[in-house]
């Protein structure tokens, strides 16, 4: 079947760039959900960053079936684990405190709950698990991890949510710190990104 174009569920334009520069090679079009004109209700029901999104992925891929296209859809799912505190905000990383509670006050409050827990107990990582489904039904997944500690305070001025609190001990620096490419190169994201543009340089 010939598949015309890569569709990201996402509304976020950070990673629509992202994706852009990562799968530039393929060759194919990449439409955000605006683009390509889905405008469809996702319930993100699921237990895992895997499923979540699978339930993306799919969902959309429905919807562009019953237009009548060919396309594949990809969808991700992130979050931050803390090992101390139970894999904690994980998948509910977004809506951690409530969704419109500022980075400021949920990261302040991440390491509040960390207070005197040493260094080896304060282990972390950003997870990402990239879903693709095709409009005939086919399916792949992808997961990849950055590991890193939470900090003591909030250091840096780049990425988003979480990375002025997560330190890379291998860079000795925090996340918040990497120029935005250096983060693209190492981070949980941009590996599951890479490892999906492999699968789909075979299945397009
Ligand atoms: P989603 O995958 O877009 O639903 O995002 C999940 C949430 O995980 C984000 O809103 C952030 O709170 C957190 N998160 C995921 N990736 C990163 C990252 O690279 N840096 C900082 N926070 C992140």
């Amino acid at each position: 079947m010939k598949i015309d174009k890569i569709v990201f569920a996402t509304g976020n334009e950070g990673k629509m760039k992202e994706i852009r520069m990562i799968m530039a090679d393929l060759g194919i079009a990449i439409q955000s959900m605006k683009e390509a004109e889905v405008d469809v209700t996702i319930i993100e029901d699921g237990e895992t960053f895997e499923e979540n999104a699978m339930i993306k992925a799919k969902t959309i891929a429905q919807a562009l079936k019953d237009m009548g296209e060919q396309a594949v859809v990809l969808a991700d799912d992130s979050g931050l684990e803390i090992d101390y505190l139970n894999k904690e905000p994980g998948i509910y990383s977004a809506r951690y405190m409530g969704e419109d509670t500022s980075y400021t006050i949920k990261n302040a409050n991440l390491i509040q709950r960390l207070e005197g827990v040493p260094d080896e107990k304060r282990t972390a990582r950003f997870v990402c698990a990239i879903a693709a489904v095709f409009t005939d039904g086919r399916s792949f997944e992808t997961r990849s991890t950055i590991e890193g500690r939470i900090g003591y305070e909030e250091r840096g001025e780049n990425g988003f949510g979480y990375d002025p609190i997560f330190y890379l001990p291998e860079y000795r620096m925090y996340s918040a710190e990497l120029a935005p490419e250096e983060k693209n190169r190492i981070s949980h994201r941009g590996k599951a990104l890479e490892k999906m543009k492999k699968i789909l340089s075979t299945e397009l």
